[in-house]
């Protein structure tokens, strides 16, 4: 009954008694006591520096479930999981069991990083126009709000295969937080509120969706109001009772191919919801690969991130192969920014190109990611801003082992939702996990019955091209951008870290790493400040901050235009300290701010 008597995170403005009662409640779960305790929502708190483990995910009850399950012993994996699916309770429009994502795993014992990929697969009858209709390709709504637009998901076989083969505990045990925070429920904020209203228009079509996140009357829960899916908390105990067979077998797999095959929608439904092809075989056949990281050097350090099918690690990795030969730290932090905005459009382009599933297509990893390759994309940046600003794809199969150039395309970018949370344990084990359902919402549909959101991950296909490397095609993970990373140092951990914002994930990753690595700030600054990204478009995405700044200006001497956007990512990291402690570091404001925690305070 550890936690249960003594206070954490002292010296942290914020009600002991409530954080006790949390902590407690999930500690009698974790320990099998049936006595019901009132769920509370303690105060969030950005950053936290301590030793015995760290969590930081965008919530606070997550963020408690991880911390609690490192107490009663779990590893970094175990805690993970459990924060994990606690976000799929309380975040239901940005992750959860109805889609997928990617776990980058640093395992202290073997001094190795690897990876569980976990996106969706498309069903075997899909076809490159699967989201044509007339000769052209449907509107992004429409292709969205559909059965067709959602994917298998893995987040269920993600959770069970990262448990078996790098955790201590199974899902029985670390579901358990969640389960008692989807009785008990949590409090309604503004950014839940906000997320909602966004799909009323939608959700108000789907009786399942509209039950569970629409008042009476039609409008978003309340800001204050307690929500609860108990719907939800039968399905994780089903999951934690079966294992990955209550999900892929039986009553959900069917509810989930029934809800694609025939969208449950009301007979008023003002809009045309598209049927999917989803059948319980592609269910049933949901795999999760264990896959090599990608790895580039920097600085001296091994910054491992996420292979194909995301394009979160070789892009991220191009452009700090690209930014290795400029010396930032000597820069003024608009210069240094400079590079940093021209290395992510030349990468941009290489990813747009060549980034796809690689059973579908033949990424050519290991030319994107080579220094060679970087040391042509780099010729081609000057003192000024890439002039005309959309730069061609460059050609990586020299540096591949092979010949030949594949397609280029642009692809369109989508703000979108996901979340991402980083755990490190006391043995030094490091989880960095971004997973989603894609749109803030995924395509709308809550399975009937099992309490959770399908996603609209199929969407992230180039389906308005019939040739791209990354077009739709039966039994194909789309093209990612999640971007979990590690650094290492002297194999040692160092930093983890990770964000939620569509393809504006890479950049954001890129820009922390920059400024932490490079440009001085520390890891909370350096997650709070201001940010840009260049994504081979005409105009740089920055938000307000960053475009009134004077960096801004002196870019804008450069030849740099920037168009504004209110909010770029909401990123969340881990850093090991010199002196042997860990700081764990959320998202201060951005999307209503995360929460970080350690075990031990101080
Ligand atoms: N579906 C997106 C991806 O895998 C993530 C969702 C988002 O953050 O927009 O890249």
């Amino acid at each position: 009954m550890v936690g249960c008597v003594t206070p954490w995170n002292e010296g942290v403005d914020m009600s002991v008694t409530r954080r006790l009662t949390s902590v407690c409640s999930v500690v009698a779960v974790l320990a099998g006591l049936t006595t019901s305790v009132a769920h509370a929502q303690p105060a969030k708190v950005p950053v936290a520096t301590g030793t015995g483990g760290a969590v930081a995910t965008v919530d606070t009850n997550a963020t408690e479930a991880g911390l609690e399950v490192l107490r009663a012993g779990g590893n970094a994996v175990d805690a993970a999981v459990a924060a994990a699916a606690v976000l799929g309770v309380t975040e239901p429009f940005s992750c959860g069991i109805g889609g997928g994502g990617f776990m980058v795993i640093y395992r202290a014992d073997q001094g190795k990083v690897t990876t569980i990929d976990h996106r969706e697969i498309s069903p075997a009858a899909m076809r490159p126009d699967s989201f044509w209709e007339d000769d052209a390709p449907l509107p992004f709504a429409e292709a969205r709000y559909s059965g067709m637009s959602a994917g298998v998901p893995g987040t269920v076989a993600g959770w069970a295969s990262a448990l078996r083969k790098h955790g201590t505990m199974g899902l029985d045990k670390v579901l358990q937080p969640a389960i008692r925070v989807a009785h008990d429920g949590f409090t309604v904020d503004q950014t839940f509120a906000d997320q909602t209203q966004g799909n009323v228009d939608f959700f108000d079509d789907v009786p399942s969706s509209a039950e569970l996140f629409l008042d009476p009357d039609g409008t978003p829960k309340d800001v204050g109001t307690t929500f609860r899916n108990p719907d939800l908390a039968r399905t994780y105990e089903r999951i934690a009772h079966l294992g990955t067979k209550g999900f892929y077998r039986g009553a959900v797999a069917s509810a989930m191919v029934e809800a694609v095959q025939n969208p449950p929608v009301s007979e008023d439904a003002n809009h045309a919801w598209r049927p999917g092809v989803m059948t319980t075989k592609d269910v049933r056949a949901y795999t999760s690969p264990e896959r090599e990281p990608t790895r580039v050097s920097y600085r001296g350090l091994d910054v491992y991130g996420m292979a194909p099918p995301s394009s979160g690690g070789s892009t991220t990795g191009e452009a700090l192969n690209i930014l290795g030969g400029y010396d930032l730290s000597e820069m003024d932090r608009a210069e240094a920014l400079h590079y940093y905005l021209e290395s992510a459009r030349y990468s941009f382009a290489d990813r747009n190109a060549y980034l796809a599933d690689p059973e579908h297509f033949d990424v050519p990893l290991r030319g994107l990611l080579s220094p060679e390759f970087a040391a042509e994309r780099r010729a081609l940046i000057g003192e000024t801003a890439s002039n005309p600003p959309v730069v061609e794809p460059g050609d990586p199969y020299p540096h591949d082992g092979g010949a030949g150039a594949g397609e280029a395309s642009a692809t369109v970018t989508r703000a979108g939702t996901t979340t991402h949370l980083t755990v490190g344990d006391d043995d030094g084990n490091v989880v960095s996990y971004t997973f989603t359902i894609e749109s803030t919402g995924g395509n709308g549909i809550v399975v009937p019955g099992f309490g959770f959101l399908l996603n609209n991950e199929l969407t992230d296909f180039n389906y308005s091209s019939l040739t791209h490397p990354n077009r739709v095609d039966g039994d194909k993970r789309p093209r990612s951008s999640m971007n979990p990373t590690i650094v290492l140092r002297n194999g040692e951990p160092y930093l983890a870290v990770g964000s939620p914002g569509g393809a504006t994930i890479i950049t954001t990753v890129l820009q922390i790493l920059v400024d932490r690595l490079d440009l001085g700030a520390t890891l909370p600054q350096a997650v709070a400040a201001p940010r840009a990204t260049q994504l081979n478009t005409p105009s740089t995405i920055a938000e307000p901050e960053f475009i009134d700044s004077p960096e801004a200006a002196a870019m804008r001497e450069r030849g740099h235009t920037f168009t504004s956007t209110s909010e770029i990512g909401a990123a969340t990291g881990i850093e090991f300290l010199d002196d042997g402690r860990l700081m764990a570091v959320a998202e201060p404001t951005r999307r209503g701010g995360g929460s970080a925690g350690v075990v031990t305070p101080g």
